[in-house]
Formats: structure tokens, sequence, C-alpha cells
């Protein structure tokens, strides 16, 4: 959810500032401390360690969110969204071939389609042919956002959820293309709360602000329950699909129903995109039972920001703030350090995971989920 990108910027500017880059001292160990201690990173292991963010936007050519992801060791997923807010789909398509030309190794995509003419006779078959298109052109995954669920209207004035069937062709064509469909469906659970009940001050800010989006205040549109069983639907419906979950699913409020979703849906992973501050609000309650579920869905969580680069940014401010980030949140996942998480005003210790779990969680499941297409088969009798 883009809208929270500047929120959790400064959040990860805030967090490193209390922080200070000043790592407690290690307490006095004996030597069978000392060997725990040694299977956790530390700050210090931060730019060496090999890393992916597998969800951040970057909405231009101008390179520094490359050079940044250089200096802090991340290849980067950059998602195309059909996001009013963004430019055109055609600039992201543009700046996506552009970086990914300039560093292949370093710099993946996902295209998107527009929902446009939906229904009409033929969209599928186009959508299909643009997605094969943008495939062969080395796009890694597919998006769908959250416009499917709570903005797109059928033919008939209703709002299309994720499990309408004229979506079916497509799901099915990004299956046979053997790349992963990352869906935002949904929003924050807060999205249908109260202010008061708001478990952070960046949903509760941003909701004030925006009567028309807080779905508290319109029962009358489909409520959480209803977009994230139109979701549950449509992976029932298209079980070999390879689907990321963006945003911890839109089940960031709680590891325990994440627990059962990954649970029930064996080939589906989620990423942790511009949701930190819910998992750390759950983690001062109860670090360990967050810390176990980390362990053990170790396979199936991507680590993900929504960082954004567009167009109007300054590119040093960028750089700046993104690294902030990146270090606030290999601190909270990585290591022991406790840093101050103002959006939910508390002082959050770090859930230090063993290493070979942030190992996965920092690379390898987003480079199995996000691997390279098969090169089609040769069809017909082609000589
Ligand atoms: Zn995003």
């Amino acid at each position: 959810m883009h809208r929270v990108l500047q929120q959790m910027v400064l959040l990860g500017c805030a967090a490193l500032g209390a922080a200070a880059c000043a790592p407690t001292a290690p307490p006095d160990a004996g030597p069978a401390d000392a060997a725990a201690a040694a299977a956790v990173y530390a700050m210090s292991d931060f730019s060496r360690v090999r890393k992916y963010d597998a969800h951040v936007h970057a909405n231009t050519m101008d390179t520094a969110f490359l050079e940044q992801a250089r200096a802090d060791g991340f290849e980067l997923m950059s998602i195309n969204v059909d996001y009013p807010d963004f430019p055109t789909l055609e600039t992201q398509h543009a700046a996506a071939l552009a970086l990914a030309a300039a560093e292949p190794a370093r710099f993946h995509w996902a295209t998107t389609f527009p929902m446009d003419g939906f229904g009409a006779p033929g969209w599928a078959d186009t959508v299909a042919a643009a997605l094969a298109r943008d495939v062969a052109q080395g796009a890694r995954a597919v998006k769908i956002w959250k416009n499917v669920g709570m903005v797109e209207k059928d033919a008939d004035g209703r709002l299309i959820m994720l499990d309408h069937p004229g979506l079916s062709p497509v799901a099915e064509r990004i299956r046979a293309l053997g790349v992963a469909l990352i869906g935002h469906q949904g929003e924050p659970h807060n999205c249908w709360l109260p202010l008061e009940e708001m478990t952070t001050d960046n949903d509760r800010e941003y909701f004030r602000n925006h009567p028309e989006y807080h779905m508290y205040l319109h029962p009358e549109e489909p409520g959480y329950e209803d977009q994230v069983a139109a979701r549950d639907r449509f992976l029932a419906a298209h079980p070999q699909l390879r689907f990321v979950g963006a945003h911890l699913g839109s089940l960031e409020y709680d590891v325990d129903r994440l627990a059962a979703f990954l649970d029930r849906f064996p080939h589906a992973t989620v990423d942790l995109a511009a949701r930190m501050s819910q998992v750390q609000y759950q983690s001062v309650r109860d670090r360990d039972k967050v810390r176990d579920f980390f362990i053990r869905y170790q396979d199936r969580v991507l680590y993900g920001t929504d960082l954004t680069l567009g167009p109007d940014a300054d590119p040093d401010e960028f750089r700046r703030q993104a690294h902030a980030v990146w270090r606030a949140d290999w601190r909270y996942l990585a290591t022991a350090e406790s840093q101050r998480v103002e959006t939910i005003d508390a002082d959050v210790p770090g859930l230090a995971l063993p290493r070979a779990v942030v190992d996965k969680l920092y690379y390898a499941n987003a480079a199995r989920m996000f691997a390279p297409a098969p090169i089609p088969a040769a069809s017909g009798a082609g000589n």
C-alpha cells in the first residue's frame, strides 16, 4: 500500500535516529552463549549479506535505487502497478526495462495489466498476449492490485472481486507462463476499525485524513472478510499458481491467522512490504510467538519494503531513506537490538532470527519465487 510508504520511510528514519547506530554491548557470555550468539547476525553484517527486497517501485529511469541497492547488498523486485498516483504503465515498463538492462543480476521486475475493458470480448486474450510479451522481455512476476476488489466495477456496476470468473483465464495464463502472481487484495485490518481501535499511528493518521478510504465508515462496501474470502476462493480455484500475498496477504494483524493461511495454501508466500510495524506491534506483546512464526514459516515469507522512487523525488534523499529503512528492518529481524518505533509508540527488541532463517527471508525465498520463467518449449512441427 503505497500511501503508507511516506510514513514508513519516516518511521525508518525515526527508528534509526533513535537507535543512533549504537549497538548495545553484548552481555558477558560463556562458551555456550557465544556459540548461540554466533548463529545470529550483527548490524556489521548488514551490507555484506546477500539480500533481496521483494517489493519496491522504481518508477523512474534514475539509477539511484539501483546504486543504493548495490551499496547495501540488495537485489530488487520492482513491481509495476496500475495505480493512479504512479506514472503511466508505459513509463513504469520503460523504467523497468532500462534498469534491468543496466544491471540484470540485481534489478528484477514484475509486470501488470490494466482492467480497462474487462468483460468486453477479447479482453483476456489481449491481456494474455501482453503478459507473454512482458515475460519474454524478462518480467519475473505479474502484479494484481487492490483496484480488483475495491475500485473496478463490472458492466452491472458491481465491484470485481478477485474470484470473478472473468479473471480466471488470466490467472491460468500466468501459471502457464511459469511466473508468480503478486496479489494485493484488501487493506490492513485497521481500515475496517474505528480510529481509536487502530494499532498504528500511520494508519490512524491516514484514515483520519482520508475518510473516503476508511472502510469502517462505509459498511455498504465489501468488508475485510469479504476481501480475504474472495482471495482465498481464487487461490483454491488455482492451486498450482505461485502466489505472493503482498503486505502479508492483508493478514498482517495476526500471525496465527497468517499461519493458518499459509497452511491452507502450500503454494502461497507473503511479503512484508509496508507491514513491519504491524509485526512489531505483535512482537512487543509476545516476542516469542512472532519469532516462532518466522522460524516455522521461514520458507514462506519474503522480505520487502514498498520503497518507492518516483520521478519527482530527490535521488540523494531517497538513497538516504532507503538505507535507513533497510538498516532499521535488519536491526529488527536479524539482531537482538532494540529500537524506537514511533508509529506504535514502543521500544521494539529485535527478533534475532537465526542466520539460516534470515538468509531465507532476505534472499532464498524471493530468488525461488521470482526465478526466471522457463524458456517455452518449441511448439508445433517446426524444424
Ligand atoms: Zn507496493
